[in-house]
């Protein structure tokens, strides 16, 4: 390839043969039926291997695709092309006076590209950002379009994929009326002494809630509660009121983030913490996350708490946050309301890697389920156990792709391994 192409944190240079921007589906599908090997990239912002195609392969990208977006007010959905991000989408459906159930930390990234990896924001009742998407649209590797709708039973691996089917052109999402949200943000939340049913209250007093730590202290240093207008105002005695602006990762300019205070404003330019026209989170970071059945929460922060002496050193800071169970077979919080607990790193992959096996040993008796587009260890053989329907997507996987066209060295050992 004569272009270096990386991933948006900069850990990770693509390896691939080509790399390849078609500019129309007719284009994409001819190209693909001519290649044995191809993944898409998204917008990147993966932190491993997930996207690469191998030095064998085709690196796609949908950037020079038309950028679909197509609202149907009636019906309230939204058909949304492969290589979209969240921040267009937002704004287009805003404009028609509709919205998505909610959002990721971040609009920068693509919706093809966060649903393939169970990308998801917070809250009690809120699934991950798969949720919405009522039909998927594939061209598989012999050039063909297959659609496949959430009345269908294959439609359980069709979503949340690992880019592993083939490439989604277009999703078709459900939209509900736009509405509007505060997000209030409190200041050193104690957690020693926090008991689950707390637990719980706290993370339900908002449409999304977020609590941040660095792990010096045990104790959380920020919580973001972000509440629906239309919602009643919670009381929240467990903690203070921030006096001034602020970003999560200690020392960030705060003007990165969207607004606190309790300002009312659309959905859109709420429930990400990140403002779309800056630079998300430190800019500078590895991300790692684990996602693991609710219930478990409490223990786990103690079992965080155990070794929080070698996780801080390396640490910029750790979000905990909720997802309601979906049924995505690949979704980390398939069939299980979740709690997932979230860390970014220093850039530094030698001093993180022993630190993201420390939390997993400290994680892995209460089933944690790692992020598929973070940084993790966890071997294959543990992940299958992980995922009761993880037969049904091989089998999705031999039916849809034959030949093995999307199947990269990453998604060869997820699938391989029980
Ligand atoms: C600053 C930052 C903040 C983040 N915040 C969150 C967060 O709040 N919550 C969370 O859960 N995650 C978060 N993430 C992780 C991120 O959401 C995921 O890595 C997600 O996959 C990013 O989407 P992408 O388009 O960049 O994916 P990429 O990394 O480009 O690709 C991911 C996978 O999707 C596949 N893919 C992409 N597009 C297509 C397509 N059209 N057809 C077929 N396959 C496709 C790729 O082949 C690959 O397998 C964050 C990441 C960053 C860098």
């Amino acid at each position: 390839m004569n272009e270096t192409v990386t991933n948006w944190a900069g850990n990770i240079t693509y390896a691939a043969k080509e790399l390849h921007r078609p500019r129309s589906l007719a284009a994409l599908r001819a190209l693909v039926a001519d290649s044995d090997r191809v993944r898409v990239l998204g917008s990147g912002h993966s932190f491993n291997r997930i996207a690469e195609p191998g030095t064998e392969g085709v690196l796609l990208s949908l950037a020079a695709l038309p950028p679909e977006v197509e609202v149907d007010t009636a019906a309230r959905t939204v058909r949304v092309g492969g290589g979209v991000r969240y921040a267009e989408l937002a704004r287009r459906v805003h404009g028609h006076g509709l919205a998505l159930p909610n959002m990721a930390s971040l609009p920068h990234i693509s919706v093809a590209g966060s649903v393939a990896t169970g990308t998801h924001g917070s809250g009690v009742l809120n699934g991950p950002l798969s949720a919405p998407v009522r039909e998927v649209e594939l061209v598989t590797a012999d050039g063909s379009v297959v659609t496949i709708g959430r009345d269908e039973e294959r439609f359980g691996g069709a979503v949340t994929s690992l880019g592993a089917l083939g490439v989604v052109t277009a999703l078709t999402l459900d939209l509900e009326p736009a509405y509007e949200v505060e997000q209030h943000v409190f200041t050193e939340l104690p957690f020693r002494g926090m008991d689950a049913g707390t637990f719980e209250t706290v993370m339900a007093t908002g449409h999304s809630v977020s609590l941040f730590t660095d792990w010096r202290e045990p104790g959380f240093r920020q919580v973001w509660l972000k509440r629906r207008t239309d919602q009643p105002l919670p009381a929240f005695p467990w903690a203070v009121p921030a006096a001034e602006k602020m970003h999560p990762v200690p020392g960030m300019p705060a003007v990165n983030c969207t607004e606190q205070f309790g300002t009312p404003g659309p959905w859109h330019q709420r429930l990400p913490h990140f403002r779309a026209e800056f630079t998300p989170s430190s800019g500078t970071e590895l991300q790692s996350e684990y996602l693991m059945p609710r219930g478990h929460a409490v223990e786990m922060l103690h079992a965080l708490d155990a070794i929080r002496e070698a996780v801080a050193p390396v640490l910029q800071t750790c979000e905990v946050r909720t997802v309601a169970g979906d049924d995505q077979w690949l979704s980390p919080s398939h069939g299980r309301d979740t709690v997932a607990v979230h860390f970014t790193w220093v850039a530094d992959t030698p001093a993180v890697l022993p630190v993201v096996r420390r939390v997993e040993e400290a994680l892995a008796p209460f089933g944690a389920r790692p992020h598929w587009g973070k940084v993790f260890t966890v071997a294959a053989s543990v992940l299958g156990g992980l995922y009761p329907r993880m037969a049904d997507f091989r089998a999705l996987a031999r039916e849809l792709d034959p030949r093995g066209t999307f199947a990269n060295a990453f998604v060869r050992e997820v699938l391989a391994g029980d």
